[in-house]
């Protein structure tokens, strides 16, 4: 499996998150399965103890040969093999956006992302040929990816990878990878081979579309989801395609990791509580509103929200009138800066009710949801979405938009639906949670199912492996 995030070894967002527990919840149905990530800057070699485990290998790019390593960790707690991906392109903090890297001794921004994942592809497959493994299937992630499929049929991988599957699964139909037709010449692609040609009639070449349509399967991160793509309004342009793949594109619904996320044992919060001892989660909101400066009351509601903060969240939907509830909001999440400065001008105009937490803090994000009593996902669109699904684990109600992973996850037994992409909609929605917060029995019967429900990985992946065998025959 290739991604370009893993949790915890490097993390974004929900990607890294299903790419560091579905491969768990594989080992466990028998897969012999090990992934491969860049080795970024910001990867911790103490904690997660890299090792070389392949001299170099060396890749072609425009034509010239480039040389990287191959280095190999552990997903923590387990025996599944990682194999890190070293070059100077990924010698930098930052996952994402390029980054600036030494040539000539200067410090220049000429890495994109384009290429840094295209050269990530190629040197991956090197690095499974140096190592000697032979994958039956190989499970690609969004387009930082997308291009394994044309790149095993190249001549030089081709007899390698003769019996190889690809499986390839969106999780964000927002971020394509669309580049100038120059990338074939940088990866060596065949800018004769049929899906390219068409491909690039438009004049540019898009990753999303060479996964999926290169891809023996095409699968999506929940079922309503993979049926919204194949519309024009969330298609993002690619609803015809995905039609054409129709037959072959199946919506699986990510689990999550339900050993991480699990209030009894989190060694990030404060006060560890289960179903049975659920009255204790109060002392972790009392901590957080402590943590974050807002007044330190255990009946008011308190309100979280954790995400990247980008259009697709819904943002813009929270305005100052929301001062008018009774209740408490922290935010937590970087992103475009509009909307860090408005979460941060409303923290500023009602410092007694909203706290905007501009940073990715991975044990505030624990503290949030340990400490929340309601959990907002106003979403425009959201292919699974993850927060809602740890909010119920946590016993946090959710109020969530009716759109993709979030209409399969959440119904009005568990938490608080919306179906209008309006502010007023958010608001009323949040409105109801907050008075239905006050009779206690009835708030405390919704937490219990939330809390009882499924999301671990087991059902999922054993659909993942049922493709899986279904591609290779077995
Ligand atoms: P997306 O994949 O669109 O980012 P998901 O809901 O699928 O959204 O997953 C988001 C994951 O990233 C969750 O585990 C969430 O807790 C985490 N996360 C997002 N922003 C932050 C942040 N600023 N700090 C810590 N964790 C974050």
């Amino acid at each position: 499996m290739l991604a370009a995030e893993i949790t915890p070894i490097a993390k974004v967002g929900g990607l890294g998150d299903v790419a560091g527990s579905l491969p768990q919840a594989l080992y466990q149905l028998g897969a012999d399965i090990r992934l491969c990530l860049p080795f970024y800057g910001s990867i911790d070699t103490k904690k997660y103890k890299v090792k070389k485990v392949a001299g170099e290998i060396t890749i072609a790019i425009n034509g010239k040969k480039n040389q990287a390593s191959v280095w190999q960790t552990f997903l923590p707690g387990t025996r599944i093999p990682v194999y890190l991906i070293k070059n100077i392109f990924f010698d930098c903090q930052e996952i994402y956006r390029g980054c600036k890297i030494m040539k000539n001794n200067r410090y220049v921004d000429d890495a994109n992302d384009l290429e840094r994942f295209s050269f990530f592809m190629q040197a991956s497959l090197e690095a499974v040929k140096k190592i000697g493994f032979k994958p039956d299937i190989i499970h690609l992630n969004d387009w930082h990816t997308a291009l394994v499929p044309q790149l095993i049929k190249s001549p030089e991988n081709k007899i390698f990878f003769k019996n190889t599957k690809t499986i390839y699964t969106i999780h964000n139909l927002a971020n394509q990878g669309i580049t100038k037709e120059n990338i074939l010449k940088f990866a060596n692609l065949d800018s004769g081979s049929p899906l390219i040609k068409t491909d690039s009639e438009n004049g540019d070449i898009n990753f999303m579309v060479q996964g999926i349509l290169g891809a023996d399967a095409v699968t999506t991160v929940s079922p309503t989801y993979a049926k919204e793509i194949m519309t024009a309004q969330t298609g993002a342009g690619l609803e015809k395609i995905l039609k054409m793949r129709g037959n072959d594109l199946y919506g699986i619904l990510n689990g999550v990791d339900t050993v991480f996320f699990n209030p009894l044992k989190d060694k990030l919060i404060k006060q560890n509580y289960s179903l049975k001892t659920l009255d204790k989660k109060v002392a972790n909101k009392l901590f957080l509103q402590k943590k974050l400066g807002l007044p330190e009351n255990k009946d008011i509601p308190m309100v979280g929200f954790i995400a990247r903060f980008v259009w697709q969240k819904g943002i813009d939907l929270i305005n100052g009138t929301f001062s008018g509830l009774k209740c408490q909001f922290v935010f937590l999440g970087t992103g475009d800066k509009k909307y860090e400065d408005s979460l941060k001008a409303l923290a500023k105009k009602y410092p007694s009710q909203f706290s905007a937490q501009i940073k990715f803090d991975a044990r505030l994000a624990q503290e949030i949801y340990a400490g929340s009593d309601i959990f907002i996902i106003p979403s425009r669109f959201e292919p699974c979405g993850l927060t809602q699904m740890i909010a119920m684990r946590y016993g946090a109600v959710p109020v969530v938009r009716s759109t993709g992973g979030l209409a399969d996850t959440v119904d009005e037994s568990v938490g608080f639906v919306f179906k209008k992409f309006t502010s007023r909609a958010l608001y009323v929605a949040i409105k109801k949670a907050v008075d239905g917060h006050r009779n206690k029995k009835k708030w405390r019967a919704m937490q219990v199912r939330g809390m009882k429900k499924n999301f671990s990985w087991e059902s999922s992946a054993k659909k993942y492996l049922d493709i899986y065998k279904k591609l290779t025959n077995n």
